[in-house]
């Protein structure tokens, strides 16, 4: 395994620093202010091959591989958080799912329009009583002749106030835990199918988060994605590519935090001298450094190892787990360099520390992530004939 960039990689990450500095960073506090997803940037984006860059060619993509993406993904992250949380649900959650599973009608159809930042995508899952316990989703579809009638409630879900496709999963009345689960692509527009205005958040401001509500709404087979019943099956598959990418989330954060508090402790003076030079604000720029170094390395490591085709299901929820608490520290470190004015909303710190916090609670919180390392230990470590 090579930890280096290549000089191709190296050259991707500049150039798309470039761009969120001349495009997204000039933006980002504006955005939070707002809460607007900004169109115009996520259509730039596109057009120059930064939206889906791992998916192929022929479906709009750039056909890199998974390491393109999280290079693009950190550098994303590094200027604004919410601007990545909804590209990520378009190309990687909503896409790669019909990637792996959809027909050849829906590839053409769906992902093109998304690689080139024309319209969002979401991928919905979670209900208003069905979170971390996900198998306990109560949304229903009910076959009918050539079409499925679909009633529920999502919630807490990235892009559906503005998404134009969204992939939800439901399942057959009756059905418990892993069976019965199936997921369709809906579109906006939809009768039956409506989505509320989105939520007022704590971070990640300019990705709108809403509920998807579905009544008597009839969704042609068609529409199905995969296999009828298998939804759940097929999503514990296409899990680790997004679990791979997810912590890159708090490493571009923790990035960032670093990053500005470096250049300020330099130019702040107190005592009569730049406070860089005092040991206690050292200890804690060092913290935040090794912990994005070491994040980075064993995040690199398992998209190495997802791109080679090896399980990762407990080193995903390792980085997550790290990753996710290493940013917690990280913005707390670097608010206390900037003093009062880390507090102010001046400087970008005070929009990382509140965007950091969703990274112990999305996509599986740290808690479900710590569950899930012990689960895989435990059964690795257990006699073969023991296993149940
Ligand atoms: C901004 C945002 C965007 C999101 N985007 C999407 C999306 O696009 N699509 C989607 O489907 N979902 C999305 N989610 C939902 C997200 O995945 C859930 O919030 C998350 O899985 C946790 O579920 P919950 O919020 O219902 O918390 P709960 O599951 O109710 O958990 C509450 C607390 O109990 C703990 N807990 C629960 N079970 C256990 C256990 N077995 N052992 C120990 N502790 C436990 C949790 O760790 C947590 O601390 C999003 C959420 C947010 C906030």
């Amino acid at each position: 395994m090579d930890f280096g960039l290549s000089e191709e990689q190296l050259m991707l990450k500049d150039q798309v620093r470039k761009f969120c500095e001349s495009k997204l960073v000039p933006q980002a506090q504006e955005l939070d202010e707002t809460q607007e997803f900004p169109w115009d940037i996520y259509k730039h984006a596109g057009s120059l091959g930064y939206i889906g860059p791992h998916l192929p060619v022929e479906y709009g993509g750039g056909g890199g591989d998974l390491l393109a993406k999280a290079i693009i993904y950190e550098e994303f992250v590094r200027a604004c958080f919410g601007f990545n949380l909804s590209v990520n649900a378009a190309d990687l959650l909503f896409a790669n799912n019909v990637l792996k599973y959809g027909t050849e009608e829906q590839k053409k159809k769906y992902l093109p329009p998304i690689c080139k930042g024309e319209v969002l995508g979401s991928w919905a899952l979670t209900e208003p009583e069905s979170g971390s316990d996900a198998l306990s989703i109560k949304s229903t579809a009910v076959k009918q002749g050539d079409y499925f009638i679909l009633n529920g409630q999502k919630t807490f879900i990235t892009n559906a106030p503005v998404a134009q496709y969204l992939i939800v999963i439901v399942r057959e009345p009756g059905t418990k835990r892993m069976e019965g689960g199936t997921a369709f692509i809906l579109e906006q527009g939809m009768k039956g199918l409506s989505t509320g205005t989105k939520f007022d958040k704590m971070g990640a401001r300019c990705s709108p988060t809403g509920e998807i509500f579905m009544e008597d709404l009839k969704v042609h087979k068609d529409q199905v994605l995969g296999e009828v019943g298998r939804a759940f099956h097929q999503m514990f598959q296409s899990l680790d590519v997004e679990r791979a990418l997810t912590p890159f989330s708090s490493i571009g954060i923790a990035q960032a935090a670093l990053d500005v508090s470096l250049k300020y402790a330099i130019e702040r003076s107190q005592f009569g001298r730049s406070i860089s030079e005092f040991q206690l604000i050292q200890e804690k720029i060092s913290r935040i450094a090794t912990g994005v170094e070491i994040a980075r390395t064993f995040a690199y490591k398992v998209v190495w190892m997802v791109q080679n085709g090896m399980k990762v299901t407990k080193e995903a929820a390792m980085i997550k787990y790290y990753a996710s608490r290493m940013v917690q520290h990280a913005v707390h470190d670097a608010l206390q360099i900037f003093g009062g004015y880390g507090y102010m909303k001046e400087y970008p710190i005070e929009r990382y520390y509140r965007d950091a916090r969703l990274l112990e609670i999305g996509a599986g919180t740290t808690e479900i992530q710590k569950t899930i390392i012990a689960r895989e230990l435990v059964h690795q470590a257990k006699p073969k004939g023991d296993l149940k």
